[in-house]
């Protein structure tokens, strides 16, 4: 079974998401559980918190179909001390958001060594940064996105993620999200069928797919190996339809949050519609 979602508005309040998410016919979905361009926000409160239980109870949405995402300011891999202590201070934050909600995911971009230090020290801060926030939390797993590698983002190869995950401590509580996107403009062809095949073959034995908690369904304005991160429309970009037919028939990505960060949030109700089209069996 898929679930299908996109990443809706938390605006007014976390107990809005799955409100929004129920009506656009969504199966599962993203939010911020906080303003992803500040820092820090105020603390949730009870309201938030039994609104927010109470909508998904409703709605018919639970902990394993919801991935949320943390802020963009956040770099666990940030060379600059002061700066590293205050994404992991955030980074905790997002983590205790979500246990507050009875979320069981956080997605999150692995992060960037700015030129500063090397890949493999920026990695290596990333995980340190990923054990500090676990041993501070119950029952969250930290889930790292691949990215597309644009500017000094980490995580757009494979080898990336699995050398994160096995640094960190406690492997029952870290994960992976990919995104189609940036899967594609970081080199892995996922567009036509031999390099779909062949790209999920590699992911399968240089991370597995037993860490894979979730998906994001993006097309992409911007061409194989590009290094850059522009979301399309599903069908309106470089991949086309075809990867996301197949994507809708592979049980690899059976019981998940497969989310749409597509640009035009008024198609999202369209684009969940046509991708559950695509399933044959
Ligand atoms: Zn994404
Ligand atoms: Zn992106």
């Amino acid at each position: 079974m898929k679930y299908v979602g996109a990443h809706v508005s938390a605006s007014g309040g976390v107990e809005n998401a799955p409100v929004n998410a129920h009506k656009i016919g969504a199966k599962a979905f993203a939010l911020f559980t906080k303003n992803q361009r500040q820092w820090f926000s105020a603390p949730l409160t009870r309201e938030n918190i039994d609104g927010f239980k109470a909508n998904c109870e409703k709605y018919g949405y639970s902990p394993g179909h919801i991935l949320p995402h943390d802020s963009y300011l956040i770099n666990l891999g940030n060379p600059v001390p002061e700066n590293l202590d205050k994404s992991r201070k955030a980074f905790l934050d997002e983590m205790q958001r979500c246990e507050q909600l009875g979320l069981e995911l956080l997605n999150f971009h692995p992060g960037s060594h700015l030129k500063q230090i090397s890949e493999e020290t920026c990695l290596r801060t990333i995980a340190e940064s990923i054990n500090m926030a676990l041993d501070k939390t119950k029952g969250v797993t930290a889930v790292i996105e691949n990215t597309a590698g644009q500017g000094t983002n980490l995580g757009y190869r494979f080898d990336h993620l699995q050398y994160i995950i096995s640094l960190v401590d406690d492997k029952s509580r870290v994960g992976v999200c990919l995104d189609t996107c940036h899967t594609y403009t970081a080199g892995y062809d996922i567009k036509s069928e031999s390099g779909y095949k062949t790209t999920f073959e590699e992911f399968e034995q240089t991370v597995g797919f037993k860490y894979l908690k979730g998906l994001h369904l993006n097309d992409s304005k911007k061409e194989l190996a590009s290094r850059v991160d522009r979301h399309d429309s599903i069908g309106k970009g470089f991949l086309g339809l075809e990867p996301f037919r197949r994507i809708m028939n592979d049980p690899r990505f059976d019981n998940m949050p497969m989310i749409l960060e597509t640009p035009d949030t008024d198609l999202w109700e369209e684009e969940i519609r046509l991708l559950y089209s695509f399933v044959t069996s």
